[in-house]
């Protein structure tokens, strides 16, 4: 996820420059070509070169009107063409698949949720599954328009972001590293695996981390004037992502936003990691349950049933229950005050299970954190229940696909489509 490299050829500083053009009227338009040129820093004639090339793809269109009130002569305003190009989120559970299809304006315009029975440690077989919805979702899209027998070009799916439970190199491959939750002991490069069962060329497939999609979901879903948050969600141990001024922070290799390995304790227990005493030892679910008495039930019944009692025994005030979560958020304040001292980011969102043990947790952080709040209060530092519940996964990963054909809208074929 982190910026390209700077383009070297024409070709490839005309692909950005596109970006550019369409980005800007995306998040700022209608305007004019004058107004584009001088956000974008181009000069006149290549906007308007750029302009016909976006048109020619489907993505852009002039308003009747002329727009009034801009110096020289008067130039129709350029909108944002949303429905021309179609962007889609796939995202593994253990059970299913979660598919989102959203327009260029961010609108979700489909949602489903596809049952898969694969065995553990299969990824072709999982890259089947994820191939079939993507060919499907294409199909439909082209049919659906057909049938609307409207003279706008039809819709292309041009960009696809599966959401995956692990963490993925920043290689050109997109590598997953490990999945541990899906049986993948070794290196996969799902996307190739994807890639090459698709019928056709025209659908890039990218591969995220879903805790990294989920943290930039929030960020937008936040619309705070902050330039970046840290999302800690607990669920299968702790996940999470960075975000720094307004993207990924993706590290050396892509795999940064740990924060379940942030070493809380000195003498604290052995860790699978290889360190000792992390925060994942005493606020990841298994640790709380284990703290509460639960850890029978977790195993018998599931997580769900363990967090429904453990949500019951904290209403009653169950004196164990309520140490579990106090021990849970010492660790997590413990973890807070590393993370921001490193990263300097005022916002610190608690998702998955957290969210539902926020009022048990808030309480401890906030008394753990006075003192840092006290002696810089302009920081302002905010610990918030995350906003978009189990939706961040896939809502992140469809934002992940639209900024990218935003930013690269050559992806969107001139005139008809191929599919
Ligand atoms: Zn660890």
């Amino acid at each position: 996820m982190d910026p390209a490299p700077p383009p070297t050829d024409s070709a490839a500083i005309r692909r950005r420059n596109l970006g550019l053009v369409l980005r800007h009227i995306a998040d700022h338009g209608p305007c004019a070509r004058t107004e584009v040129a001088a956000a974008t820093g181009l000069a006149h004639g290549s906007v308007t070169a750029l302009v016909a090339d976006l048109t020619d793809r489907g993505l852009l269109r002039e308003d009747d009107a002329l727009r009034s009130g801009t110096r020289g002569r008067p130039g129709r305003p350029l909108r944002l063409e949303p429905r021309r190009a179609a962007v889609a989120a796939v995202q593994i559970t253990s059970e299913h698949l979660r598919v989102a299809v959203a327009d260029l304006a961010g609108t979700v315009v489909q949602r489903e949720t596809v049952p898969h029975d694969l065995a553990p440690g299969t990824p072709a077989a999982m890259a089947d599954a994820i191939a079939a919805v993507i060919t499907r979702i294409a199909a439909n899209l082209a049919e659906r328009t057909d049938t609307d027998r409207s003279s706008d070009p039809p819709a292309v799916l041009a960009r696809v972001a599966i959401a995956m439970a692990g963490p993925v190199l920043d290689d050109a491959a997109q590598t997953v590293v490990v999945a541990p939750d899906f049986g993948w002991m070794t290196e996969v490069r799902l996307r190739d695996l994807v890639a090459a069962r698709l019928p056709g060329p025209a659908v890039t497939v990218d591969v995220v981390n879903d805790a990294n999609a989920a943290a930039l979901a929030e960020f937008h879903a936040l619309q705070r004037n902050s330039r970046g948050l840290v999302l800690i969600e607990a669920g299968t141990g702790i996940g999470g992502g960075v975000v720094i001024d307004g993207r990924i922070h993706t590290g050396s290799h892509g795999i940064a936003g740990e924060p379940g390995h942030i070493p809380v304790a000195m003498d604290g227990p052995d860790c699978v990691c290889g360190a000792r005493g992390c925060l994942a030892c005493y606020a990841a679910p298994e640790a709380v349950f284990e703290a509460a008495g639960l850890t029978e039930l977790l195993h018998h019944k599931g997580l769900q049933a363990a967090q429904s009692e453990l949500l019951t025994l904290l209403n009653c005030a169950d004196p164990v229950a309520l140490t579990a979560l106090d021990t849970a958020a010492q660790a997590l304040s413990a973890a807070i005050l590393s993370i921001t001292a490193l990263l300097d980011t005022d916002e610190v969102v608690l998702g998955g299970l957290l969210y539902d043990w926020f009022p048990w947790l808030a309480p401890t952080i906030d008394a753990r954190l006075s003192g840092r709040r006290a002696l810089a209060p302009r920081l302002g530092l905010r610990i918030t229940p995350a906003t978009l519940g189990t939706d961040g996964i896939l809502l992140g990963a469809l934002g992940f696909a639209r900024r990218a054909v935003l930013a690269d809208p050559a992806v969107v074929p001139t005139g008809s489509n191929e599919w």
